[in-house]
């Protein structure tokens, strides 16, 4: 809040402040601010990616000067030469974090330290400079700061952060970019099942895959993400909103779906995931629910899943639940499953028992109505 005032004290002056960050952030603040009534109304029901805050965070970065340039900015248009290797051989990372307004205004995110260690490995596999963890979680902290008033308040809803690096040398050989640059943009995000929590069908993609063995699965780059385009509109047009992927090589074990990962729970009350093979994104809400589960005195496996165990599950009732997790939808419980000549379990059916109560709990902790015993909250504003 101090921030604030200072950027109204000198409205069109740029401010440079150090924080606890190693490189020093410049701040030019927007001079078009939304209208309060305009962002209420965004905020009244802000849906998931559709509107953004007045500012932005922007660092570049070349070979010979590492990191640079921090700045907080008004949010608006890039400028890329159309030459920007990121246009042609996507060279490309990303991430994805929220933050939340606790009952007493303050605003905190959700182990950010996991999201920058993520991002330089993600960036290591992209052959991207790694960001430092320390000038990540300031991008958070500055971006958050100036439009703390775009943290909306109550229930499930929260800013969405979304840090990501280009390649914006300008350059049309095939090699590593000498220059790059990270952004951070935010979002308002309302609560993502708008009618309560809803089970959902789950397309089994047997045509497509989403990473190979050996490629860039484990990686958070926009990639990924276009490669699984096609099967979600397969999935769409079978009644479906996810896609359920198989591992690559043999298509019998269960990898994750286009951006979350799966859960089985056992009748006995076993947690059953996939392990992290290489191609499997390693979740931040995989690994909390995990260690939810295990306090809890569940045990979870980390192994290898095929297919028809949980098709045989889900019929014989060993399969008792299944979920899949992200930071976008945090918790969400999967009914049924199809594929091209399949259909098991009950569209209908509730959410599970031990699906919803670990949700709660997450989000408990995340919008800080439950205490925090890891130490996972990290104070923002
Ligand atoms: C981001 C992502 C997830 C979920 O990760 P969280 O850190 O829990 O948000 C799972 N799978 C893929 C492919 C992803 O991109």
């Amino acid at each position: 809040m101090a921030i604030i005032s200072r950027i109204d004290d000198t409205f069109q002056l740029t401010i440079t402040m150090t924080a606890q960050s190693t490189i020093p952030f410049k701040i030019t603040p927007s001079t078009a601010f939304q209208q309060l009534a305009e962002r209420e109304a965004i905020l009244e029901n802000p849906g998931f990616g559709k509107h953004f805050t007045d500012h932005m965070v922007a660092i570049d970065w070349t070979l010979d000067d590492g990191w640079h340039g921090a700045h907080v900015m008004p949010y608006g248009p890039l400028l890329l030469d159309p030459a920007a290797s990121v246009l042609h051989y996507a060279q490309e990372i990303f991430e994805g974090l929220k933050a939340y307004r606790h009952p007493d205004g303050s605003i905190w995110t959700f182990r950010p330290q996991a999201n920058a260690e993520r991002m330089q490995r993600s960036a290591k596999r992209l052959a991207l400079p790694e960001l430092p963890t320390d000038i990540f979680v300031e991008s958070i902290r500055q971006i958050v700061s100036i439009d703390a008033d775009w943290v909306p308040t109550g229930g499930e809803t929260s800013l969405y952060l979304r840090p990501f690096m280009i390649a914006n040398e300008s350059f049309l050989g095939v090699r590593s970019a000498q220059k790059a640059a990270y952004y951070v943009i935010a979002s308002p995000a309302g609560a993502y099942f708008a009618k309560g929590v809803a089970p959902v069908s789950i397309w089994v993609s047997t045509e497509y895959t989403r990473a190979a063995s050996g490629g860039t699965g484990a990686a958070k780059c926009g990639g990924n993400y276009a490669a699984s385009l096609l099967p979600q509109q397969e999935a769409y047009a079978n009644g479906c909103p996810q896609v359920l992927f198989l591992d690559p090589l043999e298509g019998k074990y269960l990898e994750e779906l286009g951006g979350m990962n799966v859960f089985l729970v056992m009748k006995d009350g076993t947690l059953v995931t996939p392990e992290l093979t290489g191609s499997i994104l390693e979740g931040v809400t995989r690994a909390s629910i995990i260690q939810l589960a295990r306090d809890r005195g569940h045990k979870v496996e980390e192994r290898r899943v095929t297919l028809d165990e949980w098709k045989n599950g889900m019929v014989s009732g060993e399969v008792a639940e299944a979920f899949a997790c992200g930071t976008a939808a945090v918790v969400t419980p999967i009914a049924a499953l199809k594929g091209r000549n399949f259909m098991v379990g009950d569209e209908t059916a509730p959410a599970g028992k031990l699906t919803m109560s670990l949700r709660q709990e997450l989000t408990d902790i995340q919008h800080g109505r439950a205490p925090d015993p890891h130490g996972w909250m990290v104070r923002l504003v």
